[in-house]
């Protein structure tokens, strides 16, 4: 069964250039500047260097995010779906919390 968007709830989610995204999502290179010019912007990329470096999630790994499941790295950072954040990542990082030294 085809994933749905949990942004707009319409698009189907896909896989495409290194990344899934919704079927609404379309980008225009405007200026030499990649702009979203489609009904949706949601997508999130396989590679996850800010989360863990060289990491790339598995097809199964992003089907738990956009599920909303959290996911943990090898140092207990979460990372988790969100649909509000900036610069339209979709995803969020959470450390752990510091343990006493
Ligand atoms: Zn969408």
């Amino acid at each position: 069964m085809a994933t749905m968007c949990p942004k707009c709830r319409t698009g189907k989610v896909g896989k495409r250039n290194g990344m899934v995204a919704c079927e609404n999502y379309k980008v225009s290179n405007k200026n030499k500047k990649i702009v979203s010019v489609g009904k949706c912007s949601f997508h999130i990329f396989y590679a996850q260097n800010f989360w863990e470096s060289n990491r790339v999630l598995s097809d199964e790994e992003m089907r738990q995010l956009i599920a909303g499941e959290v996911l943990e790295n090898s140092i207990g950072e979460t990372l988790q779906l969100d649909l509000k954040q900036e610069h339209c990542v979709f995803v969020k990082k959470e450390a752990k919390e510091y343990e006493d030294l």
